[in-house]
């Protein structure tokens, strides 16, 4: 199995990092997650514009373009064979002796990515799945992709112990997003999510759905919607790279609508699942 170490293909247990890499320390990096199917990457070029961006937002320069890593990746993709999986890739402001401030020029950032087989969630995606709600704790650049998910990892911990699928995070009223997927809910057929500020990640599977709902003549505004609004929800969805669009059919013990998968949400599944043939093939 190879990764990637600074543009090299190597063995991964030959892969080492510095003990004082800035990603190690301080969460000082900003990171990827892409989705494989049939070998081959959905949206790559989303999420490499992405990545690139992220770096920008903190003084992060990446020294690749867009072609250049989809390549890399491509090739790495094609050396482990994988098939149905992910691809995760991080820069980090790479190693120096330890020191809040960013080290000189001429540290270089630290690149490393893999491959990992990775199912669909497609029991989740059919039946739906169970939220909690929780404060919103985190910084306010959650539209940056950063190593830092210290919040994020946290509230889906308090999920995963209460057996629920996702935490759905608020700002005292305001529903922001998951704690690594984006929120929506469906009110008398049309699609509400949270504007891409600097609250909340700009997911790639959300801007997928709202290019969907455009396209299909379904109403679709991105704008926040509280606490009580996702109460009085007909559907609840989550979106992100991994769990795709995966209906969310209880939350906090109380049924969702119907408390089954809704319609809307059904046929943006459909619709997207029609996005990735068409990307990747079947
Ligand atoms: N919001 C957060 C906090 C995330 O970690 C993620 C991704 O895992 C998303 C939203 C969804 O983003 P994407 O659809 O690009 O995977």
């Amino acid at each position: 199995e190879y990764v990637i170490l600074n543009g090299e293909f190597i063995e991964r247990s030959e892969a080492k990092v510095d003990i004082e890499d800035r990603g190690y320390q301080f969460g000082d990096g900003v990171y990827e997650v892409i989705r494989i199917y049939n070998g081959k990457m959905f949206t790559a070029d989303e999420h490499l514009e992405r990545l690139l961006d992220s770096g920008k937002k903190i003084d992060l320069n990446i020294p690749y373009t867009v072609g250049e890593l989809k390549q890399l990746l491509e090739k790495m993709i094609l050396k482990n064979k994988m098939e149905l999986g992910i691809v995760y890739m991080q820069f980090t402001r790479g190693a120096s002796p330890r020191n809040h401030a960013y080290p000189g020029a001429d540290v270089l950032p630290a690149f490393t990515a893999y491959t990992r087989k990775a199912e669909r969630p497609v029991d989740s995606m059919k039946n739906g799945v169970k939220a909690l709600l929780i404060e919103d704790i985190r910084w306010l650049r959650c539209d940056i992709k950063s190593l830092n998910l210290l919040g994020n990892i946290m509230a889906k911990q308090k999920a995963a112990q209460s057996g629920c699928y996702e935490a759905i995070q608020h700002r005292g009223d305001t529903v922001t997003e998951g704690s690594s997927s984006n929120i929506a809910i469906v009110k008398e057929g049309k699609v509400y999510t949270h504007p891409a500020t600097n609250l909340i990640l700009n997911g790639i599977t959300r801007r997928k759905i709202n290019e969907i709902c455009h396209e299909n003549g379904i109403a679709v505004e991105e704008s926040a919607f509280t606490l009580e609004g996702l109460k009085h929800a007909d559907e609840v969805f989550m979106s992100s790279t991994s769990a795709e669009i995966t209906p969310i059919t209880e939350i906090e013990g109380k049924p969702v609508g119907s408390g089954t998968p809704g319609p809307v949400t059904k046929s943006l599944q459909d619709l997207f699942e029609k996005e990735i043939e068409k990307q990747c093939g079947n």
